[in-house]
Order: structure tokens, then C-alpha cells, then sequence
């Protein structure tokens, strides 16, 4: 291609695209070495796998390997996609393309240059079944594949991590990472040093779940008083107390509704110094109350407040909100409160992919996600051209002036068309949208299967029937669901399906973001079937009231409620860019919130490291405190001295981090609440939360090595050191008897410094 064309052809496509050509290329050479390599024995496949000099003969091995192992030769186009992981980008190739295969070659090929791969799946039962379903392929290769899931035993993820391809769930290998982190003996760790990490339904990961941080918490603590908030909240009336923004993300006490709480409270001043904590507790109980909504932000189900996951719209197994919100919801709903901890180290998903050098993955929707994998990961995505191009017939919004008018054509077209057999999948928002579909569908003696995700591997079985005859599936959102769905389900036949127009998917409203939609709608028309997609909307669609609530009435209305102004049909897309916006807005200011404390996190943890390994601890400290460390020299095994040495500064060093994660978390809260009291100030510049954030941290963290030095090198000076090493319970310094790991889901309308951002940020918009 001439460097014009080239630029040309840049300038064309969307941004972060890599270009194709140069894997396009290398096709010809494969195809070249298949014959020659049909009569190698398995043997010696193994040991030319491991002398492939380029990628291209790699590829022909391994193409070889998969068609021995499996029964099925890769494509070209899924060559493409393992050459394109190979390279360090993104491969976008749609649903039933056979991406688990693609990547599978890819990690076997990163595992004979030398490097340890770690292939990240959504759930564990994902996990485990392409582990397993990829092993025959491997051996072929030479390569040792093993995963991991919830129920593995530390010594069985020590040897699994031990594997040149490791397949996990995103959350175990954070949580294993973070358990890590209190480890008091090296011959503990469990985990490797991060290298190569090929993330599938990469969007899903490192976009819709980015944010999601894992914790570690430990020790049990007392409940709250947040019953007492959460009876102030119910008290306050919307619009005279507090006020919501339009898209119902913030929520702020009005001068009357602070004067009622502080009433309420015995006559304080909320805006206080001293009541900062006070005012913090107020704010998260409003928040439970004005802003979480049963059946939408969450369910209650056995006593107990599950979490629906905001991008995946199902109940979150093993998620909570922070701390505080958790405890205001179950105050909320008058439900017992739930074991609360302390938290000892939290990750975010996002941090936990940025620490491994050589990032990969592959989606059916990663294109529309370029900007941000750009920005966030810096990784490039690469498009590759569906096996069989894609005739699916994706129809224009049907657009609805009224909820129940949008909800009642629903029910029409699914019932036309399983008039005929034909199945159908119905993508709703949420699982009280999804409830209510079911009980309409029932009302019209339509039979569904209802999904809302208690069980992956079941959940995969049923998806995996959506295709049959006469099928009515009804699920919350698709993405990330890894199971693909074949015409005729498991043993139907796909052609009799196909003569019938082939799956066909409707989605009850558009999503937040366009690529859910996409998600939705690969679901249909997988390797060159014939399918149809089309959205419902309503212009009462929480989409619409959020993101473009000056929305002019329709004109053009008929009988049935369908609206066909071209006004009203350009405000849906309208609100669904602006939604992407206000996303990525939110994602960026996380981002940079984040980073600073995960900076802070490696400067503690490399240190850390040390401390572990080496004798780093003892020295410092008989340099701190000479005579001490001569008088337990005298008597004791130098072995007993160091080790001793090291489970203080270890002690110390993990408390003290706690500790500043802790004041960090009320620094950030703390910054946003003074703000909204003082309102925007009269200079016009509105105090930079962000800005301030930093300044305290830094200053706090400068600090911090220092002080753990300091009281280890009290401890050592004053604990009782014995033969039998230092009892540092005596001591008053309890290490945490139990730990537990969780994810938060964090609060759905951003964290409270997002919120402030929002509020005062030069970039608000509206
Ligand atoms: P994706 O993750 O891209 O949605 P999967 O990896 O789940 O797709 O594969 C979808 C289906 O395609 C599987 O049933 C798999 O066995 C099949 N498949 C993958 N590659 C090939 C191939 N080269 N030839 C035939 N079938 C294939
Ligand atoms: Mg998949």
C-alpha cells in the first residue's frame, strides 16, 4: 500500500485500529507448510513447536495440532486472530468466530518463547471447561496448561500458577495477588511474577469491570450506627430535603435538609470539622435511600442485599458495595448487617491487568471500545473479517411513546414470530425488566426461560438452547456470557432453523453504551446464519429521562403508540452518546485517582518484597537500635534475630499500609462533602478535589515508610524476643485472625470523588 493510501486508509477507520495487512501476509507461508506437516508423528509436533522460528510456522503446527487434538482446523481468520494477540493488541472477532482456539495457539506460542501466560476468564466456570477443552491441543504442542478456580486449594494454585498457561478468573488471580500480600514466609507466595495476560471478553474486563476493585479485608469489627442514619434519610423529602441530578448519579442535601439532619442529630453543625465522619454517614444513608433501588441496584433475597452488577445487569455473586453503603442498604431494608472488616489491601481490576508487561485479549466488541483500551491499556484493537461474512439484518429502533405501549409490542412480535418456531432471545435491561417480561409473556401463554445468572454453568446450558425450535429465552444483558448460541440448540437441526430466518434477538431498550448493544446482537447471524436484531425504546426509557431529558414530545404518534418522528429517533442515540460520555469521563477520573495510590501500593509492595527475602529488616534495625540488636545477638541464633526482625517491620509495614488506605478513603470522601457544603466558592475556581486529593496523599505517603521504621524499631526495643522468636501478640499487635476476599461492586453512580468531579470539574457538561 502506498504511505498515502495508508494514511488514507487510517484516517478512514476508527481510532486504535491496527491495520490487518501484515498478518494478512503471513497466511500464504502457513498454508504453504500444512502438507509437509501431515505425516510429522504427534512427537515430533511437539519438538517443531518448540523450534518454530517465526510466527508463521508456529502457526502451521499449531494449525496441525488443533486438527489432530480437536477435529477442527483453524480458519484463517482465527490464525489471523492469534497472530494478532500475539502482537500485543486486541483481536475483535465476533461470537461463534472460535476465539477460544485463537487463543489458545496464541498462549502456547508466548509459552515457547519463554514466558508464562495467564489466560483471564470472566467466571470460573469459563475457566475451567476452555482449560479443559483446549488440554488436548497443548500436549499436542508441548505446552502445560492448568486453572483455576474458586475452590482451589493454595497448593493447588501454587502448581497451577506454576503451568506455562494458567486459566483463571479475573477476581481469584487478583484475589490470590492480594492474599499475597500478607504473606510472612517467602515458601508462602503463591502466586508468579506477572508476564503475559490474555484476557477473554476483553471489553467486558477492562472496560465494564475495570473499575471493580478486589479486597482483602481481615478482622471482624463492630456493625454500625447506621440505623440511625438511615432513619434520618427515610425522614427527608426529595426536593425540599435533598435534590438528585437528572441522571440520578448524585445526591445532595439542600440548606433545609441539612438544617432537618442536623435537627434530627441533637442540634449539630454537620459542616463541622469534627463531624466529618458524621456527615459522611448521613451522605451514604441518603444515598442508599434516595438513589439505590430495590429490584434495580439490588435484590433481597434469604435476609440478605445482593448486589445486581451494573454491567452485566444479574445478581453479582461476591460483591458488595463499600463498606459504608452495604451497611446503609441493609439499615435501609432493616436486615441484619452483614460481617463488615477492615480492609487490609484493595486492587482494581484495571491495576491488576496493568501489571503484567504484555497484554492481550479478544472480544466480540472491542472496536467500539478502542478509545478507551487505547487511553487506559494502551493496546490497539485489530478487526478480523467474520469466517463467513455476517448476514444478520439488524432492523432500526422501534420506537414507543409510552413504557406500556413499548412493552405490550414486545410481547406481539415475540409471539408472531414463535408463532412460526422460530427462537428467540430477549436482551432486557434489568432483572425486575426481566421478571416483569416473563409475567407478560405468561399472561399471553407464551412459555420463556428466564435467566439471571445463580449458576454460570447452568446458565451456559440453557443459553446454549436458545436456538432451538420454538425457544423464548429471556436473559439480562449478554456480554460476557461466552457461550455461543447454535441454530437447533444441541441436536436440533440448524437448517431447519435457518429456513425459518434463524435466531431472532430483540432487545427490550438500549443499553449505556452502544457495545452492549452490539453484544446483544452478535448473539444472532453467528458464522453466516441468517438472523434478525431490533430494540424496543420507549421514550419513558430510563435512557432517555437520564441522558436527554429535554426531549420534545412526539408528533407523530399512531395508534399502537409508535412514534415515527425522526426528531425522537435521533434523541435515543443522542442519549445513549452522551451516556458513553459521562462514562468515560467517569472512568478517566477513577483512572487518575487510582493510579496514584496503586503507584504508592509498588513502592510499599517492592518493598515489602525485600523485607521477605532478604535480611533487610534485621539490618535496619541494628542500625536503628545497635545496642538492642547486640544484646539478642549475644544470646540468640542470628536466624531467630532476622526472622524476628522481619515479622515486626512485616506487622508494621501491613498495618501501616491499612492504615493509609483507610485515610486516603476518608481523605477522598472528606474533600467531596467539604466542597458541597461551601458550595462553589466565590472566586469563581472551584476547589479542585482531584488536585487536593494528591496533595494529601503524597504528603501522607512521604511519611509513611518513615513511621513503620520508626514503631518497628519500637517494638524490637521493647517486645519479647526469645529462641522461640517474637510474640507479638503479647505485644498488643494482633496480626488479623481471619481474612476474606470480596469485589466491590463500587457504587453504580460513580464514587463519591467522581461525583465531585462531575459537580465541579471544568469539563461538567449540561
Ligand atoms: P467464541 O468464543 O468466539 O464465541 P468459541 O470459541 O466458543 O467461540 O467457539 C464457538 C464454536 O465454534 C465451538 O463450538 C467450537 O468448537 C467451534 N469452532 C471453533 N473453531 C472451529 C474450527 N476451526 N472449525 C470448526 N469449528 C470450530
Ligand atoms: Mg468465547
Amino acid at each position: 500500500m502506498s504511505p498515502l493510501r495508508e494514511r488514507v486508509r487510517r484516517f478512514l477507520e476508527k481510532p486504535g485500529t491496527a491495520s490487518l495487512a501484515r498478518y494478512q501476509r503471513q497466511l500464504p507461508a502457513i498454508a504453504e507448510l500444512e502438507d509437509s506437516l501431515r505425516n510429522v508423528t504427534d512427537a515430533e509436533l511437539a519438538d517443531l513447536a518448540g523450534e518454530a522460528e517465526g510466527d508463521a510456522e508456529f502457526c502451521a503446527i499449531a494449525r496441525e495440532a488443533a486438527l489432530r487434538a480437536l477435529g477442527e482446523r483453524p480458519f484463517d481468520v482465527q490464525l489471523l486472530g492469534t497472530l494478532v494477540m500475539l502482537s500485543g493488541h486486541v483481536a475483535e472477532m465476533a461470537t461463534g468466530e472460535g476465539k477460544t482456539l485463537a487463543g489458545a495457539l496464541a498462549a502456547a506460542r508466548y509459552a515457547w518463547q519463554g514466558r508464562s501466560v495467564h489466560v483471564m476468564s470472566v467466571n470460573d466456570y469459563l475457566a475451567r471447561r476452555d482449560a479443559e477443552w483446549m488440554r488436548p491441543v497443548y500436549d499436542l504442542l508441548g505446552v502445560t496448561v492448568a486453572w483455576i478456580d474458586q475452590t482451589s486449594t493454595p497448593d493447588e494454585r501454587r502448581r497451577a500458577y506454576q503451568a506455562q498457561v494458567t486459566y483463571a478468573p479475573v477476581s481469584e488471580i487478583g484475589f490470590d495477588v492480594l492474599r499475597d500480600r500478607l504473606a510472612g514466609d517467602a515458601a508462602d507466595l503463591v502466586t508468579t511474577q506477572p508476564d503475559v495476560v490474555l484476557i477473554d471478553e476483553a471489553d467486558s474486563v477492562m472496560i465494564d469491570e475495570a473499575l471493580v476493585p478486589l479486597v482483602l479485608a481481615g478482622s471482624a469489627d463492630e456493625g454500625s450506627a447506621d440505623r440511625e442514619m438511615a432513619g434520618i434519610a427515610a425522614g427527608l423529602r426529595p426536593r425540599l430535603h435533598y435534590e438528585t441530578d437528572d441522571d440520578g448519579r448524585n445526591v445532595s442535601l439542600t440548606n433545609a435538609g441539612a438544617r432537618a439532619a442536623e435537627r434530627a442529630l441533637g442540634g449539630i453543625d454537620l459542616y463541622a470539622a469534627d463531624q466529618l465522619d458524621t456527615l459522611t454517614r448521613l451522605n451514604v444513608a441518603l444515598h442508599a435511600h434516595a438513589l439505590l433501588e430495590r429490584d434495580v441496584d439490588y435484590i433481597v433475597r434469604d435476609g440478605k442485599v445482593h448486589l445486581i452488577s451494573a454491567s452485566r445487569g444479574r445478581v453479582a455473586q461476591l460483591q458488595r458495595w463499600p463498606d459504608g453503603l452495604q451497611a446503609a442498604v441493609e439499615a435501609k431494608e432493616a436486615l441484619a448487617a452483614t460481617e463488615s472488616g477492615e480492609i487490609l489491601d484493595s486492587i482494581t481490576i484495571e491495576s491488576l491487568i496493568r501489571r503484567y508487561p504484555r497484554v492481550c485479549g479478544m472480544t466480540g466488541t472491542a472496536v467500539t471500545a478502542g478509545e478507551e483500551l487505547r487511553q487506559f491499556y494502551r493496546l490497539e484493537v485489530a478487526v478480523i473479517p467474520p469466517n463467513r461474512p455476517c448476514v444478520r439484518e439488524d432492523q432500526p429502533d422501534r420506537l414507543y411513546a409510552t413504557l406500556d405501549q413499548k412493552e405490550h409490542a414486545v410481547i406481539a412480535t415475540v409471539a408472531a414470530a414463535h408463532a412460526t418456531g422460530r427462537p428467540v432471545l430477549i436482551g432486557t435491561l434489568d432483572v425486575a425488566e426481566s421478571e416483569r417480561l416473563a409475567e407478560g409473556l405468561a399472561a399471553a401463554e407464551l412459555s420463556c426461560v428466564v435467566l439471571n445468572a445463580k449458576n454460570d454453568a447452568q446458565e451456559a446450558a440453557i443459553v446454549a438452547e436458545a436456538g432451538a425450535l420454538g425457544a423464548i429465552t429471556v436473559s439480562t444483558q449478554m456480554a460476557g456470557r461466552g457461550t455461543d448460541i447454535r441454530l437447533g440448540g444441541r441436536d436440533g437441526d440448524p437448517d431447519e432453523i435457518a429456513s425459518l430466518g434463524g435466531l431472532y434477538v430483540i432487545g427490550t431498550g438500549r443499553h449505556v453504551s452502544s457495545r452492549l448493544d452490539l453484544q446483544l446482537r452478535g448473539r444472532s447471524g453467528r458464522q453466516g446464519d441468517p438472523g434478525n436484531s431490533v430494540f424496543f425504546v420507549s421514550l419513558e426509557d430510563d435512557l432517555i429521562a437520564s441522558y436527554a431529558p429535554d426531549t420534545e414530545p412526539p408528533r407523530d404518534v399512531d395508534a399502537a403508540g409508535r412514534v415515527s418522528d425522526a426528531d425522537a429517533h435521533w434523541a435515543v442515540g443522542h442519549a445513549q452518546r452522551v451516556a458513553e460520555g459521562a462514562h468515560l469521563e467517569i472512568h478517566r477520573n477513577t483512572f487518575r485517582y487510582n493510579r496514584l495510590i496503586e503507584d504508592q501500593r509498588q513502592v510499599v509492595l517492592a518493598h515489602r518484597d525485600r523485607v521477605l527475602r532478604t535480611s533487610a529488616a534485621a539490618d535496619a534495625l541494628a542500625g536503628r537500635c545497635p545496642e538492642r540488636y547486640a544484646e539478642l545477638a549475644g544470646t540468640l541464633d542470628s536466624q531467630v534475630v532476622e526472622g524476628a526482625a522481619r515479622r515486626i517491620v512485616l506487622y508494621h509495614l501491613d498495618r501501616g499500609w491499612a492504615d493509609h488506605l483507610a485515610v486516603l478513603a476518608g481523605i477522598r470522601e472528606g474533600i467531596h462533602l467539604r466542597a458541597l457544603g461551601q458550595g462553589p466558592n466565590p472566586f469563581g475556581m472551584a476547589l479542585d478535589p482531584l488536585t487536593e486529593f494528591h496533595r494529601e496523599a503524597v504528603a501522607l505517603f512521604g511519611r509513611l515508610l518513615d513511621q513503620v521504621e520508626e514503631r518497628s524499631a519500637e517494638t524490637f526495643r521493647t517486645a519479647e524476643i526469645t529462641a522461640a522468636g517474637v510474640d507479638l501478640d503479647a505485644a498488643g499487635l494482633k496480626r488479623p485472625s481471619a481474612t476474606w476476599t470480596y469485589l466491590v461492586q463500587d457504587n453504580p453512580f460513580g464514587t463519591v470523588l467522581d461525583r465531585a468531579l462531575r459537580r465541579f470539574g471544568p469539563s461538567r457538561r449540561r
